[in-house]
């Protein structure tokens, strides 16, 4: 085990994946200490809300400076409770201070009040619409992306003006409490952002805890038992579950590019990326050039050096079980195979005719391997790649039909002859269809989803035509039903 819980003292060890050195000890918070976290969340939001959203940004600005001071502390952080790679640490953390910045300087723009146009029946009405904070925010985090992930919630929701109760994940929980001292170093001491130490029990609280609105990050398995608890309440919630994403070759592809691609996104991180490419399909006419060309790169990637160790023991069996089932359903290792699975390391995998129905193909394995398939032309790669119950990401290599083909795929997100460049791009929305969860991170679609709309209309001269009156006269309905046929009756 990574983390040892041990309830009865009520703290749980990180064990770190590249040693099995224990990080630090934490508290597992209860339902009573949830329920107190979200109780002073609640007293500290009306003063958070009110502070307004330049005031807002200027103190979110303020932690993003702290975070980025930082940063190569936490990296290092990241690195001993997950295992990843310093610099990729690094390049996590870069990439969420990009979406922290966007959601405090746009909030406004997104949110903030706005007239909007009345119609021909409600002429005397002016319109206005805002976005308002719901509250409490909880957020629920995973350990993979353990600074990207959360702050792709926890930045959103603060710029709309919600306080934060945020759990990270047991594995990761030091990066969530370094954000959250982060934080108190730039804005002092009121409990804006808390973070709830614990495990699965601690998360199921902040669900029961009345919240305004949960936002999930994690396993589709965990997601829906979120969602079972949060319904008790009609808690809100916002879905950021699995993925096995595809990345499509097509013949006319630059195929130096969609090896690359293919081996960073299917491996980096040690595979554990919920946007990872799991699946690859390559048109018959390059496939074993393609093939070629992944299997040199990723022949020369080793675990324990340029991607770290598995973080979850668990996951290590997953892995072993979809290689295995892959292998005794005809598939071939072309690279790794059943011996890549050496200790916590995972060593990269390259699979090839694994029939549609293996577990390499329809689950999330999480581990560097990538199953390459050949297709006959782009129709069935499209077809093959939307089979899946999980829609997520997708990548499309193609110089002349990227686009087009980028348009049948159902997924969240796709992007053209590159690898996952839609995550890093601060003013478009990231989340996923089907198995992959639903609601958006990121852009103004993740601000208005920490949200609710409120409508205004307000009189402005009494009404030519009074309708909503029990003194409403003949003459008036007669006109409402020229009206009606006028308005509606010619289409
Ligand atoms: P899990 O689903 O195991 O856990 C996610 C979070 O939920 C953790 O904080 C976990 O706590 C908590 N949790 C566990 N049980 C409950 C419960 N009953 N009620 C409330 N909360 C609970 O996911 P992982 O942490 O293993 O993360 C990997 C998964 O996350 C992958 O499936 C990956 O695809 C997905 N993911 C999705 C992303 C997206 O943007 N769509 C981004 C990143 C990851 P604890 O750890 O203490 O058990």
């Amino acid at each position: 085990m990574t983390s040892t819980v041990d309830s009865a003292m009520r703290t749980f060890d990180v064990v770190s994946p590249l040693d099995g050195e224990v990080v630090a000890s934490h508290p597992v918070a209860d339902a009573r200490e949830v329920a107190e976290a979200v109780r002073a969340a609640r007293e500290a939001a009306p003063w958070w809300a009110g502070l307004g959203f330049a005031e807002r940004a200027r103190r979110l600005d303020a932690w993003r400076g702290v975070i980025a001071r930082g940063a190569r502390e936490l990296a290092g952080l990241i690195h001993r409770e997950m295992g990843k790679p310093h610099s990729d640490a690094m390049l996590e953390i870069a990439m969420a201070l990009e979406h922290l910045a966007w959601a405090a300087k746009n909030a406004e723009r997104v949110l903030g009040p706005r007239s909007v146009p009345s119609s021909l029946l409600t002429i005397n009405q002016a319109a206005s619409l805002e976005y308002r904070p719901l509250g409490v925010v909880g957020v629920i985090g995973p350990w993979n992306y353990p600074v990207f992930t959360p702050l792709g919630s926890l930045s959103f929701a603060l710029a709309a003006g919600n306080t934060v109760v945020f759990k990270p994940s047991e594995y990761t929980p030091g990066v969530g409490l370094w954000l959250r001292d982060a934080f108190r170093q730039a804005n002092g001491d009121r409990p804006v952002l808390q973070v709830v130490t614990g495990d699965g029990s601690t998360g199921e609280a902040l669900c029961r805890a009345e919240v305004g609105k949960i936002g999930f990050t994690g396993s589709t398995a965990t997601g829906k038992k979120v969602m079972a608890a949060c319904a008790e309440t009609l808690t809100p919630v916002l879905m950021e579950c699995g993925g096995k994403d595809a990345l499509l070759v097509d013949a006319d592809a630059d195929l130096d590019a969609a090896a690359e691609a293919a081996v960073w996104g299917g491996l980096s991180n040690a595979g554990q990326t919920c946007l990872g490419v799991e699946r690859v399909y390559a048109h018959q006419e390059i496939y074993q050039p393609f093939l070629d060309r992944v299997v040199a790169l990723a022949g020369g990637v080793r675990a324990g050096d340029q991607i770290g160790p598995v973080t979850m023991p668990g996951q290590l069996l997953v892995i072993a079980r979809h290689i295995a089932d892959a292998l005794a359903k005809g598939g071939r290792a072309v690279l790794g195979g059943p011996s890549a699975v050496q200790g916590r390391f995972v060593q990269p995998t390259v699979l090839v005719d694994v029939p549609e129905d293996s577990t390499a193909i329809t689950e999330e394995t999480f581990g560097p391997t990538l199953a390459v398939s050949r297709v006959r032309d782009m129709d069935e790669a499209v077809a093959r790649a939307n089979a899946s119950r999980y829609g997520l990401g997708a990548s499309v290599f193609s110089r002349r039909n990227g686009e087009a083909i980028a348009a049948r795929i159902r997924s969240g997100a796709v992007s053209v002859n590159s690898f996952v460049a839609y995550a890093s791009i601060p003013s478009l929305p990231l989340g996923g269809v089907g198995d992959s969860g639903f609601g958006r991170v990121h852009g103004p679609d993740g601000l208005k989803e920490f949200t609710y709309a409120r409508a205004m209309s307000r009189q402005r001269f009494p009404s030519p035509l009074p309708l909503t009156t029990f003194r409403r006269s003949p003459p008036v309905d007669a006109v409402v039903r020229t009206l009606v046929r006028y308005l509606h009756g010619r289409h």
